[in-house]
């Protein structure tokens, strides 16, 4: 690629939404621009680097056995009325309709698409297992879409679905799944960790996130520095986390600008008797499939569990009390947290109380009239920080009973799911057994958040100069850049040779005849993160050397001119 006909859109300055280093430097890099809240282009230089880490995800999951396909990104209502979705993942989900007025949604996810190609197209159990995936524009209308293409309402999504006959043959596709996670993410340069990411409920752990190690990142990532275990904090222990993201009582009730309300006005607006709300601990979570659950737990002054209360939404109306076993099912806690919270953080997130509107909600601590309304999630409650968190789970001892826990904070750039027959279930996707016998087959789902891995990447590598490419995912590898292109009969000849060198060896190579200054070439190419550079001047020419320098060097070393692509490949 020669620069004066590539796109280069280079900015000095970052947006003021840009909160974070990667979303800054994307878009100063030109990699990306805002068209709408969570809505990209993504420019030429963008472009590829997900091109990039498509090809990286196709290579691996054809190795492990994967079929490509391409799913449509409108689908149609009536798949998600049968798998009963259409009711429970609440907003994310983008519905329009046609002229006809027949309902769609833009697909934010496709497991109703795809067992609706398993029932159709699948008949024996020779056919399975497979495993089929897609690299795909996925819709997710996001309540917080934030830091660029890190949590996009728009974003591209690599995702696959795997049928299998029994739960044992998924676990092995499950595994191998597992496996090419890890060769994806290690080709990419990227320092990560796969974390537990809920409680096994078919047996085992039935999903695991992969989590880019980022203070930056969303999730907090419980692990044991001197053994194997990590989980997401929600898989790791419910009750601390979800107190560890409200502010102790006290602070609450000085900052939290919406008025104080009454035990009596909670008492009324969860239905409970008024000497309930008091020790009272409430909780508002998200499970897994959007499906906003409030789980009320009312504890009496011993701290044991007196009732719990579930309710599902929309509406507290169909509320109704739940075993102990559910909570702990819910939240993958151990039944001994849900004993001794009053020894925890004073206070725990809540229930809302609009319902519909869960930007509102009811905050209370195990205090008399220390309950609030009208509070509201991101200004009220703010996020943990990693120490918030550290208090409260650090030091404790590790499930697997090898040492204590730790805390750090991550980007969630994949997950892989036993799904089992939930789909298959709802969808009725059978196959034929050896003894012609109808059996639901038995699922998985693997994700990749394809534009989010670049913003995860750069997080990890940058400095105060700009981006710093890992080179299998960089928009090009490196860059030629002659002192005088236009001016230098002799270094323009040598500038083509080389740049044509590197092309001839596969190297994805840009040679920057612009003309610009040094300093200003310089510049460009640091912060969009190009990861070697060789510049070729005549004063180095003269002694037939030229300039290298990679993007982590602060000097450049001499090369003999003759080899300066051997330097890259
Ligand atoms: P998150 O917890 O960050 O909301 P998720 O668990 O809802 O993600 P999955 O349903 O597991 O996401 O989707 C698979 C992958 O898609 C995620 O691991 C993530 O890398 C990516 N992804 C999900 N939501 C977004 C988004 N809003 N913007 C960009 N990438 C996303
Ligand atoms: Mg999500
Ligand atoms: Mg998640
Ligand atoms: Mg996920």
């Amino acid at each position: 690629m020669k620069a004066s006909r590539f796109f280069i859109g280079t900015l000095k300055e970052a947006p003021a939404d840009a909160e974070i280093v990667s979303h800054q430097l994307m878009v100063r890099a030109g990699m990306i621009r805002r068209v709408a809240g969570g809505i990209y282009d993504y420019l030429p230089l963008g472009l590829r680097s997900i091109r990039k880490v498509e090809a990286i995800v196709r290579d691996e999951m054809e190795k492990a056995g994967a079929l490509e396909l391409l799913m449509p990104a409108v689908q149609p209502a009536e798949l998600w009325q049968e798998s009963g979705r259409w009711v429970k993942y609440g907003h994310e989900l983008l519905r329009l309709k046609d002229r006809h007025d027949r309902e769609f949604v833009i697909g934010p996810t496709h497991e109703e698409v795809v067992t609706d190609i398993a029932r159709r197209e699948i008949r024996s159990y020779r056919q399975l297992p497979v495993n089929f995936y897609q690299i795909q524009t996925k819709f997710r209308d996001e309540i917080r879409p934030r830091f660029g293409v890190m949590r996009g309402r728009e974003f591209i999504m690599k995702d696959a679905y795997s049928f299998d006959r029994d739960v044992e043959s998924l676990k092995l596709t499950y595994q191998k799944m597992y496996d090419a996670y890890v060769r994806i993410f290690s080709r990419m340069g990227l320092t990560f960790r796969a974390v537990a990411a809920d409680n096994g409920s078919i047996g085992g752990t039935g999903s695991h996130e992969f989590q880019v190690i980022a203070d930056t990142g969303e999730d907090a990532i419980v692990y044991c520095p001197t053994s194997d275990y990590a989980a997401n904090i929600e898989a790791a222990e419910a009750l601390p986390l979800l107190a560890s993201r409200a502010a102790p009582a006290e602070t609450m009730v000085k900052t939290a600008t919406p008025g104080k309300a009454k035990c009596e006005d909670v008492a009324e607006l969860l239905g409970i008797p008024l000497e309930r709300t008091i020790k009272s601990i409430v909780m508002a979570v998200d499970a897994p499939e959007g499906e906003p659950r409030i789980v009320l737990l009312l504890i009496r002054g011993d701290h044991a569990i007196n009732e719990v209360k579930v309710s599902k939404l929309p509406g507290l109306a169909d509320a109704r009390m739940a075993t102990e076993q559910e909570i702990v099912d819910a939240f993958g806690a151990k039944p001994g947290y849900l004993g001794p919270i009053g020894t925890r953080k004073p206070l725990t997130v809540i229930a809302d109380s609009t319902v519909a509107n869960m930007s509102d909600f009811v905050v209370g601590a195990n205090e008399v009239d220390y309950h609030l309304t009208g509070v509201n999630w991101g200004r009220d409650l703010p996020e943990p920080t990693v120490a918030d968190v550290r208090e409260v789970v650090a030091g404790d001892p590790s499930p697997d009973g090898k040492g204590v826990l730790n805390i750090c904070r991550g980007i969630e750039v994949g997950q892989v799911f036993q799904l089992g027959t939930k789909y298959s279930d709802s969808m009725n996707a059978t196959y034929l057994d050896e003894s012609g016998k109808p059996q639901p087959m038995v699922m998985g789902c693997y994700g990749i958040g394809i534009t989010r891995v670049l913003g995860a990447a750069i997080e990890q590598n940058f400095d105060e100069r700009g981006i710093i490419w890992p080179e299998s995912i960089a928009p090009f590898e490196v860059v030629v850049c002659p002192m005088g292109y236009d001016r230098s009969e002799t270094v323009r000849a040598e500038a083509d040779r080389v740049y044509g060198e590197l092309k001839a060896a596969g190297i994805d190579a840009i040679l920057d005849d612009r003309g610009e200054r040094p300093g200003v070439m310089f510049a460009d190419w640091e912060l969009i993160g190009v990861p070697h550079r060789l510049v070729i001047g005549d004063r180095g020419l003269k002694e037939g050397k030229v300039e290298y320098q990679s993007r982590r060097d602060t000097e450049p070393t001499l090369l003999v001119a003759a080899d300066a692509a051997g330097v890259v490949a």
